[in-house]
């Protein structure tokens, strides 16, 4: 069966812009075939025809942004091979003789501390007249002493 073609005039449904609805709308114009102009029924709006079935809405974007990959945690500056020191330390000690870091304390070399923020440290070296490098879990770290 034929389909009748449709001349300027005829009403057709179409999306209109301004009620956002599909409506019937008069063509005003035509390009050989397609419609390219209408007017709305309902609020007597002309603008460019747009194809009830088409929606403008592109929803697809929205859900393809979904959740960002979390940032990579910041890597320690911690080498791999001072964690594994630490470790190996840490679990060889034994923790009873560990000295509650002090301003003021004496520690020598392989001491271990106990840092209020550090946690158990090994003292590695002693440097002369009042510092010491300890190795943390997080590092070495230089500490004040009274060496
Ligand atoms: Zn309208």
């Amino acid at each position: 069966m034929m389909r009748r073609k449709l001349t300027a005039g005829d009403i057709i449904e179409a999306r209109c812009t301004k009620c956002r609805a599909v409506l019937n709308h008069r063509i005003v114009a035509m390009v050989e075939d397609r419609v390219v102009r209408v007017e709305c029924n309902t609020c007597g709006g002309v603008h460019n025809f747009y194809p009830p079935g088409e929606s403008k809405a592109p929803t697809a974007r929205a859900a393809a942004r979904g959740s960002a990959p979390a940032p990579r945690k910041a890597e320690k500056k911690t080498g791999k091979a001072e964690r594994d020191e630490w470790e190996s330390l840490y679990n060889a000690v034994d923790r009873s003789r560990a000295v509650p870091y002090d301003i003021n304390g004496k520690f020598k070399v392989s001491d271990l501390v106990e840092h209020p923020v550090f946690g158990f440290g090994f003292v590695k070296s002693v440097i002369k007249p009042n510092k010491m490098e300890v190795l943390f879990e997080e590092g070495r770290k230089l500490l004040r002493c009274s060496a």
